[in-house]
């Protein structure tokens, strides 16, 4: 039987995941692997810098002090039985859209599935949506994915809607309207100090995007693809080559060979 991962950022613990553990169980030998606790906007941090400790909680289940990322590494390269076929990252509590993929540990984990090799889905639910409707439809796309694939360097974003949803829309990613200040206060003592995202979310045009879906009660299906390169843009900046190239090169003739005094002149060994 074929080795299904999930994982999310809100911890082992959440809700979200027990109900996709539950929708998922019949897909294959389903494995969990998630943060012991909540990890969300941690974006796609990796840890370097201490050690890994899964901790078994059930005969598949496992705490891991770290984030989705690194759970994803763990599942894919090599701590469980078998690499698995399909990364489950969800189900996120509240909506992933638009830039704020950006953050999300819940969409960041699919990103590791899909760049290390493995077909990944990440699956967001609208505050004050149903669990065991979100759990639904994550089943169905699993479902097609292990069946017919996903498009190389691709994941897809799915949110579901508070409402029963009324479909399901493919959708590109919306933009926000970036309005946030930081809001300044003072401590006891007078020190100032801030927090960060207390503006109000603002969208541009909603047709055709992820928000738009929700917004209107519709589920969001969005293919998100992992080559960051901006094709057009390197097409369009293709002549600022030869002037920086002229400009870097004479500056490296003109700069002052450096000299190390602090050791002395050796001659190079060979072999
Ligand atoms: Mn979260």
């Amino acid at each position: 039987m074929s080795v299904v991962v999930l994982t999310n950022d809100d911890g082992v613990h959440a809700p979200g995941l027990a109900a996709l553990e539950r929708a998922l169980a019949e897909l294959g030998e389903v494995y969990v692997l998630a943060p012991e606790r909540e990890q969300s906007a941690c974006g796609h941090a990796l840890t370097l810098h201490r050690p890994l400790r899964p901790h078994q909680l059930g005969a598949r289940r496992f705490a891991v002090n770290g984030t989705p990322s690194d759970c994803v590494n763990l599942a894919v390269l090599g701590f469980l039985p078998a690499p698995p076929v399909l990364v489950v990252s969800g189900i996120n509590h509240g909506a992933n859209l638009g830039d704020d993929v950006t953050y999300s540990g819940t969409v960041s984990a699919a990103m590791e599935g899909t760049l290390l090799g493995v077909p990944s889905i990440a699956v967001s639910l609208v505050d004050g949506g149903d669990l065991d409707t979100a759990a639904r439809v994550a089943r169905m796309i699993a479902l097609r994915v292990l069946v017919g694939g996903l498009p190389a360097k691709t994941l897809l974003n799915v949110n579901v809607p508070a409402r029963a949803p009324r479909g399901i829309r493919l959708t590109r990613l919306g933009h926000r309207v970036y309005l946030d200040k930081i809001v300044e206060q003072a401590d006891p003592r007078g020190r100032p100090h801030y927090w960060l995202g207390g503006g109000a979310a603002k969208w541009e045009a909603l047709d055709g995007t992820d928000m738009g879906a929700v917004h209107e009660g519709y589920v969001s299906l969005t293919p998100l693809h992992l080559d960051l390169t901006n094709h057009r843009a390197l097409l369009q900046l293709n002549d600022w080559s030869a002037g920086l190239n002229a400009q870097l090169l004479s500056a490296t003739e003109r700069a002052p060979r450096r000299v190390s005094r602090a050791t002395p002149k050796r001659k190079p060994r060979r072999g």
